[in-house]
């Protein structure tokens, strides 16, 4: 990420919310800063879900706050202009200026897209980020979504979710045939290849889908926003770890046609609120994990169970074949992937000796 225009832009929004406008500098011209925009913001998430919900309501108004009222942003959950997994049409079509979603909802029409959300056994949450906004991530994300009349941002962070929720226990790889399990994305892929069948249900139809026995198993986010769909009540085993989505991130994404018609200290201050929201989900995701996994484990009817190492490395060794095909079928694909991978390899020497290490002598019992 460009750093000089983040500070330079950081500035500039000073400048016009705290001291009036600063003369000196670029495209702060009387017109310029008393223009105002009104702009609508589609999201794929239910009303008031925390996290990612709520999330994108702080982000709309910390935009307007920064910029003194003059980029206002209404923001509609899933469904109520466009469908929930519209988002991208939506904000390339320019119904909607701004978006927020998962990059993986569009996989059938940017496959590499999916790198901006979660590669099984890929980055986590903090190395999702060094690689952004260090390694030029964000960079190569523009100009994959150039094409597209697009600018996007990532805008938050789950951080590792869980394996999901079973009814069936999962003791050997031979459990997973046969397996009917709700899991979208790349892990879907995994999971089929490993026996199980991929099922697409949305959100609000987990819980019954689950109770009903129509499907076996299911994965959502994680203990915070599991609790709130009550899943514990519709399936025993919840297992762990989310091994497909280690740090699934959420894109802002931009009509670059909206995006030109801001100046620049106004789009500065959607990029800098986009970067500090990025920090305020995963921030709130890790405090409600701890809340909500506290809960779940006094309740009786529930089983937290890892999944076994065989099946683990089974579902990486399909993980690795499904990436490395797609890389071969997709050129984006491919970059991305060569310019994660060294980084990958480098962090794994390095996590080894500080979380995971430091981990392991926090936690009692673990070492
Ligand atoms: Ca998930």
């Amino acid at each position: 990420m460009k750093r000089r225009e983040f500070v330079g832009g950081l500035a500039l929004a000073a400048g016009v919310t705290a001291c009036g406008p600063d003369k000196s500098a670029e495209n702060s011209s009387a017109a310029s800063t008393s223009q105002t925009f009104s702009w609508n913001l589609v999201t794929s998430w239910p009303p008031g879900l925390p996290g990612l919900g709520l999330g994108v309501e702080n982000l709309a108004e910390n935009i307007e706050r920064a910029s003194g009222g003059r980029l206002k942003i209404r923001v509609y959950a899933g469904g109520e202009l466009v469908p929930a997994l519209e988002v991208f049409d939506a904000v390339r079509s320019g119904t909607a200026q701004m978006g927020h979603d998962a990059s993986y909802y569009h996989r059938g029409k940017v496959p590499a897209a999916q790198y901006f959300t979660a590669i099984p056994f890929g980055l986590n949450a903090n190395e999702m980020n060094a690689w952004l906004y260090y390694g030029g991530g964000v960079e190569l994300w523009q100009e994959l979504y150039a094409d597209f009349g697009l600018v996007p941002f990532p805008a938050g962070q789950t951080g590792v979710q869980m394996a999901g929720w079973f009814n069936k226990e999962i003791n050997t790889v031979d459990d997973l045939k046969g397996l009917k399990m709700r899991i979208p994305g790349l892990g879907g892929e995994v999971m089929q290849r490993a026996g199980a069948t991929q099922v697409t249900v949305p959100a609000s139809e987990i819980f019954t889908s689950l109770q009903t026995g129509a499907i076996d198993a299911a994965e959502w986010v994680g203990p915070y926003n599991d609790l709130s769909l009550g899943l514990h009540k519709a399936a025993r085993y919840y297992y762990y770890p989310g091994w497909h989505e280690p740090g699934p991130l959420l894109e802002c994404i931009i009509n670059k046609e909206a995006w030109d018609t801001l100046p620049k200290d106004l789009q500065a201050i959607v990029e800098v609120c986009c970067q500090a929201i990025n920090l305020d989900i995963q921030a709130e995701y890790i405090w409600g994990n701890a809340q909500a996994l506290h809960e779940l484990k006094q309740d009786s009817t529930v089983e937290l169970r890892e999944f076994p190492a065989d099946v683990l490395r089974l579902l990486e060794k399909h993980s690795s074949d499904i990436v490395n095909e797609l890389s071969e079928r997709d050129p984006w694909a491919k970059r991305l992937q060569d310019s994660v991978t060294p980084f990958l390899q480098k962090s794994n020497e390095n996590q080894r000796v500080s979380e995971y290490s430091f981990l392991k002598a926090r936690i009692p019992g673990e070492s």
